[in-house]
């Protein structure tokens, strides 16, 4: 297994596992399972509705005393409705408080986008701030305050363009620590990683086995499988492993961390054993032409008519 580093000496395991859809009465099994199994990464946020679930597997796992709180690395993510500085560390205090835990690893600004307090998804206009009301750089510094307090180890963000990491870097010395964004084969986002790289940001990849599970609502008609495309599963036989390990295996390669989501205990044990894959530079010429700049994850959800997030990622190619 592959190790991210981080500036203070920390290391975030590369593998870890995604929680969101994992449903209530399923997902403290899943976590228990991957803990059980070796993971030692979890990735959790506000929004996905399981926190407290996660919660009592935590007490449970540790209280045990076979696996320590500090052998697991634990990321949440600050949900839309908590952008406003005096919101920022009550949410944070509320997962911690859900999660039973005394402090994060990693805590990450969820979206670029700031909604106004109580709303879970937006349903007009009225339900946003604009950037100019709450930027993001006043969120940002009670990110910074919530690490100096020591409520969590390292600070950073989800779903920013480069544009968006420019803007946050120029206003503040504390960078953010990692980007979370989505990252498969079809969308490689090469771009983003070597600038990510270049300011020694960390990069985590989503929905890197296409997010099968999203409701109907957030898919497209015809959307590409990436577990079903014929080049991984070619790779897949060739190596005598799943099109998920090829998938789970490409990411770590790029060196990036990647958070497979299943509460399925096999499938759960079959992503981890990814680290034993070895994708040669055949396969990785083969994936790298797979590039399709496809989104499962579309952030239309967040668009709305007049409000100033048509274009959350800065990207000429995305459509509302
Ligand atoms: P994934 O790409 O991880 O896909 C999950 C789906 O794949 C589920 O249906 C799961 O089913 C199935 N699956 C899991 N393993 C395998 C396997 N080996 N073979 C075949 N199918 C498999 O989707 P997510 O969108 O959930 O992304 C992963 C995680 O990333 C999230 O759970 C979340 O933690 C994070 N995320 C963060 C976002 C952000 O905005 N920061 C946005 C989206 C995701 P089953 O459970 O039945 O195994």
């Amino acid at each position: 297994m592959k190790y991210l580093k981080f500036k203070n000496g920390d290391q975030m395991p590369a593998i870890g596992l995604g929680t969101w859809k994992s449903d209530k009465g399923k997902v403290g099994e899943a976590v228990k399972t991957a803990l059980n199994s070796g993971y030692r990464h979890i990735d959790c946020a506000a929004t996905y509705g399981n926190e407290a679930e996660i919660g009592e597997a935590f007490s449970e796992i540790f209280s045990e005393g076979k696996i320590k709180r500090e052998e697991v690395w634990i990321t949440s993510k600050l949900w839309n409705d908590s952008h406003k500085e005096e919101d920022v560390i009550p949410a944070l205090k509320k997962t911690l408080k859900d999660l039973q835990l005394d402090y994060l690893d990693l805590y990450l600004i969820h979206w670029p986008v700031a909604f106004k307090k109580g709303t879970g998804f937006p349903e007009n206009d009225e339900d946003y701030y604009s950037l100019e009301e709450v930027p993001i750089i006043e969120t940002w510094k009670a990110m910074i305050k919530a690490k100096k307090q020591g409520l969590v180890k390292h600070i950073g963000v989800s779903n920013f363009s480069i544009m968006k990491l420019e803007d946050l870097m120029e206003k503040t010395s504390e960078h953010p620590e990692m980007n979370q964004v989505e990252l498969h084969p079809y969308l490689q986002q090469n771009e983003l990683l070597e600038y990510c790289s270049s300011k020694n940001i960390n990069v985590t990849a989503y929905s890197p086995l296409g997010s099968g599970d999203r409701a109907d609502a957030m898919k497209a008609e015809n959307e590409p499988s990436l577990l079903e495309n014929k080049t991984i599963r070619k790779i897949a036989k060739k190596h005598g492993a799943s099109a998920g390990q090829v998938l789970i295996k490409w990411s770590e390669i790029r060196g990036t961390a990647v958070i497979p989501k299943s509460t399925n205990e096999g499938r759960i044990k079959e992503n981890l054993q990814s680290t034993g894959v070895n994708l040669d530079e055949d396969d990785l010429k083969e994936i790298a032409a797979l590039d399709r700049h496809f989104r499962y994850v579309t952030g239309e959800f967040f668009v709305t008519k007049g409000n100033s997030y048509e274009n959350i990622y800065d990207d000429a190619d995305y459509k509302a």
